[in-house]
């Protein structure tokens, strides 16, 4: 496996500590596909947490993954453990982790960083010039077992139910997407109801947007984006979505876009739907470059636009944790599926269908 693991016997061992053979959803060769195996159970190296899974979420990097696309192509090394959505109890200890206990149940923010690079050390870690992802460049969480360092784990907070805390990383994308600029007496639009969009409505409007604003073509999506409470939806594959801003806005304009779908045409009308002044904050990735209107769209209404990298450590995680802790934030409409993980390959087919929201995975042996 591609792991920064160490052998099991590294573990600083309290209670029962797994040995032996585990189930794990793997990335076995270069190309379409995914493969159930039996593969060694891993060890919790120094700084490392020995975690039993209890939850994970499929990510539409995972669906990527899967398909074998060109960024996979590029990034993926087989074999590899996949899976970077996942909360688990942590079961053992690596040396030199002091701060955490067996017993704990703990979510984790998936990108490894270096801690020496130009951003690690001005507070920009989200943005590390070496970041390995977990279930991308080291095995995962897809998995009956699976370790990760333990500078990434956030004590998942006890309200909420498990796939919730399992997805707390894609969760914190729309945080962090969502804190990017003012929220709070807010015209907000989200374009792009996946599930990270679905997200972002319910962060927007816990954080006292007072109109949240949300467009799709899927009309899944678009139902699921009214049951996480979105004032208004567009499907923009019949309206037009600047003439419905505006006439949802009396004219105004949004003060925020969220953009989660990366379509260009929904960059360019969350661009036109703005009032002079207004922020774009981008985190969607669009498939290839495109043009704007730089001068119409941005420079003249004097737009600031934001590129969004994963979730600010751990600032947005507090911010995330916050909002779910004290039931501000209920994200369960946006968890439309939770199926066991022997049937991953499924669960990427409905994901790719766009008749889902988050997808959450059960391990094996384990029960809804
Ligand atoms: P997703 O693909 O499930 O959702 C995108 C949605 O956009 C789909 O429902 C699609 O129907 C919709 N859409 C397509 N064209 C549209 C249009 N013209 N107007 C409005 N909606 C349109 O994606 P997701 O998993 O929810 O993630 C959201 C985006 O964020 C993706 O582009 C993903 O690649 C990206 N992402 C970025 C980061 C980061 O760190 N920047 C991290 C995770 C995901
Ligand atoms: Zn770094």
């Amino acid at each position: 496996m591609n792991s920064t693991t160490a052998p099991a016997a590294t573990a600083r061992k309290s209670g029962t500590v797994p040995t032996g053979t585990m189930k794990a959803v793997v990335k076995a060769k270069a190309g379409p596909g995914i493969e159930i195996r039996e593969v060694p159970v891993p060890g919790a190296g120094p700084g490392q947490l020995l975690l039993k899974v209890l939850r994970a979420g499929i990510c539409g990097t995972d669906l990527h993954i899967y398909e074998w696309d060109a960024w996979s192509q590029n990034r993926i090394k087989p074999p590899v453990v996949i899976g970077h959505e996942f909360v688990g109890e942590i079961v053992a200890l690596g040396a030199g982790v002091t701060e955490l206990k067996v017993g704990e149940r703990v979510s984790f923010e998936s990108h490894i960083v270096c801690g020496h690079c130009t951003a690690c050390r001005t507070g920009n870690g989200h943005v590390c010039e070496n970041t390995r992802i977990i279930g991308v460049d080291v095995d995962g969480g897809f998995a009956e077992y699976a370790v990760a360092p333990a500078a990434n784990a956030w004590r998942a907070p006890a309200n909420v139910p498990l796939e919730v805390q399992a997805v707390m990383e894609p969760l914190g994308n729309a945080v962090h997407t969502a804190f990017a600029g003012d929220l709070s007496a807010c015209r907000i639009a989200v374009t792009g109801c996946g599930p990270i969009g679905l997200f972002a409505i319910g962060v927007a409007r816990a954080a006292g947007a007072c109109q949240v604003i949300a467009s799709d073509v899927a009309p899944y999506r678009l139902e699921a984006a009214l049951r996480m409470k979105a004032d208004a939806v567009i499907d923009v594959s019949k309206e037009d979505f600047v003439a419905r801003v505006k006439e949802l806005t009396e004219g105004r304009g949004l003060d925020g876009v969220l953009e989660m779908s990366g379509n260009a045409k929904a960059i360019r009308d969350g661009l036109a739907a703005l009032r002079n002044g207004g922020r774009l904050s981008l985190l969607g990735l669009p498939r290839e470059p495109f043009g704007l209107d730089w001068n119409g769209l941005l420079v003249f209404k004097g737009v600031t636009i934001q590129g969004i990298a994963g979730r600010r450590m751990y600032q947005t995680w507090y911010q995330m944790d916050s909002l779910l802790r004290t039931g501000r934030l209920d994200v369960r409409p946006a968890i439309t599926h939770v199926m066991p993980m022997e049937k991953v390959a499924e669960g990427m087919e409905l994901l790719r269908s766009g008749n889902a929201g988050k997808i959450a995975l059960i391990p094996w042996g384990q029960s809804a």
